[in-house]
């Protein structure tokens, strides 16, 4: 197992960032003593030499689109060496165990996951043969605090292949790092509360300024935050962000937290400001209470409206994120949505895929228990890895789908997000039966706020 490739690592899908759920298990299993291949099907062909040469494939899955993907990428592992052990890690690895380990893996690992991988490897090396059927599977989430190495990104493909920032309307190389894992809080969509229970673990300064380095050293003047909440640990947070100032005064970066801590934390908003935050994303989901409510977001509408401010105020532009179709969202809050977004001058604040959002019920979701779903919610979809469910009124199942085709097809031809939204808008009309509104005009040259170029996919 030790000999170089006998280990392969494959990221499906990180939001378009240099996949830190692979350099992070690279490190680990070689400060173990191993050599691990790494494979990133998102912007490398799938490499069937590479397959060929492991006797254990671990497959990334830290989001859906991640599994779903992963699910295809296992079947031509498989294929093309049937006796290799697979396995999945990563938040949806432990929520699908059932249907994964039916048909696609050999093992499934969740929560902090990395030394779980080197003892997997290590029981694997232990065997006689690598057979799929001898290796344990670890089907709990592991919540154990980890010593965390500097990420292996040496293998990856660079950074110019990924995802980068738009700040003052030029392109410039994004970091990604994460200084924190898992989360306090409990929103009954989220897949995280089903993995980590409330828990949340911290990645000391040093090792996030190490991993911060490296990508300075390959370019990027921009880093993101990809913690699940960056505020989780506001005083960790903030000593990152000064210490992160300290070591390079020039880069800037952007952050995700909740609507709730973005309250609490108002007046530490302005020095984050200060140290580099440009933007900031936040799930504000929904502006009906009552969506709120079900899904136990911790905030209500005039909070958004005060966290918007408050972030503004500060210097930092806000790019909240939405999940418009829900059971309970009528076309009414729809359209109040999107009369909302021109209001609070957000067009250009939100990737219009966020006007597309349908509920994802995986398994293990907390929603699978909340009674208000019960009366909407239908059978696992076989191979989808989610629970189908139905509005109460088909016109919203209709503009989910039509919304979808709408911005899918705007972002491959890289239309205006303001153009767009008016077409969203004016479909949305349309169903209403009320008049059509003309898109929001905005002056031509515009500059837009600093973003990240890859559209926010879940
Ligand atoms: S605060 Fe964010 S990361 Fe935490 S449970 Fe809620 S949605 Fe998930």
């Amino acid at each position: 197992m030790k000999e170089p490739g006998a280990i392969l690592l494959v990221a499906c899908y990180e939001l378009g960032h240099q996949p830190l759920a692979v350099a992070w298990p690279a490190a680990f299993l070689e400060r173990a003593g191993y050599a691990p291949a790494v494979l990133d099907v998102s912007v490398e062909p799938f490499d069937a030499e590479k397959v060929a040469r492991a006797r254990l494939v671990a497959i990334s899955v830290p989001m859906h689109t991640a599994l779903r993907l992963g699910a295809g990428v296992a079947a031509r592992v498989r294929a093309a060496n049937p006796r290799c052990h697979i396995a999945f890690y990563g938040l949806y690895a432990t929520l699908n165990a059932d249907d994964l380990l039916a048909h696609a893996a050999d093992s499934v690992l969740s929560g902090e996951v990395e030394q779980a991988l080197v003892g997997l490897a290590r029981d694997l090396d232990r065997s006689a043969e690598a057979a799929s059927t001898e290796a344990p599977s670890l089907p709990r989430p592991v919540l154990e605090k980890l010593d965390f190495p500097v990420p292996s990104r040496a293998q990856l493909p660079a950074l110019t292949r990924y995802a980068h920032v738009e700040k003052h309307g030029r392109l410039e190389l994004s970091a990604y790092v994460e200084a924190s894992r898992g989360c306090k809080h409990f929103c009954r969509h989220c897949p995280i509360p089903p993995v980590y229970g409330g828990r949340f673990f911290v990645v000391p300064e040093a090792v996030v300024l190490a991993d911060v380095r490296q990508q300075v050293e390959a370019g990027a003047t921009h880093v993101t935050f990809g913690d699940p909440d960056f505020l989780n640990g506001p005083g960790h947070a903030l000593r990152m962000a000064r210490a992160l100032h300290a070591a390079f005064p020039a880069l800037t970066f952007d952050f995700t937290a909740k609507v709730e801590h973005l309250l609490l934390q108002r007046d530490r908003l302005p020095e984050l400001a200060r140290l580099g935050a440009i933007f900031c994303v936040t799930a504000a989901e929904s502006l009906s209470d009552t969506v709120l409510a079900h899904l136990d977001k911790g905030h209500t509408r005039v909070d958004i409206v005060e966290a918007l401010r408050a972030v503004r105020a500060a210097g930092i532009a806000p790019r909240p994120t939405w999940v418009p179709f829900t059971p309970w969202s009528t076309l009414d809050d729809y359209r109040d949505l999107l009369d909302f977004v021109e209001c609070h001058e957000l067009v250009d604040a939100i990737d219009p895929v966020q006007y597309s959002i349908r509920l994802l019920v995986p398994p293990g979701s907390l929603l699978r228990e909340h009674g208000a779903l019960t009366p909407h919610l239908g059978a696992l979809t076989e191979g989808a890895f989610h629970y189908r469910w139905t509005h109460p009124d088909p016109r919203m199942d209709r503009l989910a789908g039509a919304v979808a085709a709408l911005v899918a097809e705007a972002a491959d031809r890289r239309e205006d997000a303001a153009a767009t939204f008016g077409r969203v808008r004016r479909m949305a009309d349309e169903l209403a039966g009320a008049p059509a509104r003309p898109a929001p005009v905005l002056p031509p040259g515009r500059e837009r706020p600093p973003r990240l170029t890859e559209p926010w996919f879940c």
